[in-house]
């Protein structure tokens, strides 16, 4: 039985501090991704940076506000975004393949049973890696999900996936609400002492903070997919959880 991993990334590791998207990052993660395949770990991933991407493509310094900027920026970005990844998986024989959901789809059976089975063909070929991320150009208030971590968790529980694996610009939940302290390496359950520790919002470059990652926690466990959350700059991060080495936050929640 292989197994089935969806790996989110987050725009904090995508994009570097002038805002422009972190090639070496992404060339070092897709050859890692390609070193799970070998290992016939099974990888969905779940992909920001259509934003980020655009807002460098259309010379803009600032994130937008309103809403149809930000789609246009999507629709701009989300091509950048998939080229970059396409031509670091070309070298290891790999392509990518892109799939746009909204909560719309995920909410429908239909739609959804119909990604699931896209996946299942993809994934049933060795060449592909399926790349999503939330349909931005079309997702309104109504029907998006709004953050990633919570995209991938409902992604992981329509694939049927073993793991989802949040990789972000930090080590883990940690015991200080402002992100300091010490690693909390496991949480069995999430309650009032834990989501205090969670912290304000996202930033600019991070768009859930972890609130949003321990909402990912839950929807995951709620389809009995456990949740990692790791620094997504560690080198072999990847490896290290496929071997079973003990880092970031587990979420085995019950
Ligand atoms: N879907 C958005 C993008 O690709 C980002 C959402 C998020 O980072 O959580 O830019």
């Amino acid at each position: 039985m292989s197994k089935r991993w969806v790996i989110k990334l987050g725009s904090g590791l995508l994009t570097r501090k002038d805002g422009r998207i972190d090639r070496a990052f992404i060339r070092d993660l897709v050859s890692q991704v390609a070193a799970l395949r070998r290992r016939r770990i099974e990888v969905i991933l779940v992909t920001s940076g259509a934003i980020a991407a655009g807002m460098t493509a259309m010379g803009l310094g600032k994130r937008p506000r309103s809403t149809r900027e930000l789609q246009a920026c999507a629709t701009v970005g989300q091509p950048e975004l998939m080229a970059e990844y396409g031509r670091h998986l070309r070298r290891h024989g790999l392509i990518g393949a892109q799939l746009l959901l909204t909560y719309g789809d995920i909410d429908s059976r239909a739609r959804s049973r119909n990604a699931r089975a896209t996946l299942d063909h993809l994934l049933s070929r060795r060449r592909f890696v399926p790349i999503l991320n939330e349909n931005d150009a079309i997702a309104d208030e109504e029907i998006k999900v709004g953050d990633n971590d919570r995209l991938s968790a409902h992604v992981a529980a329509l694939a049927g996936a073993d793991r989802l694996v949040i990789l972000s610009g930090i080590p883990g939940l940690m015991t200080k609400p402002d992100g300091t302290g010490e690693l909390i390496p496991l949480v069995r359950r999430i309650d009032p002492g834990i989501r205090a520790l969670a912290g304000g919002a996202g930033s600019e470059r991070n768009v859930g903070g972890m609130v949003t990652k321990l909402l990912a926690a839950e929807i995951a466990a709620a389809a009995k997919v456990e949740t990692h959350i790791a620094d997504g700059r560690r080198p072999r991060v990847l490896a290290d959880l496929a071997a079973g080495k003990p880092l970031g936050t587990r979420f085995a929640l019950r």
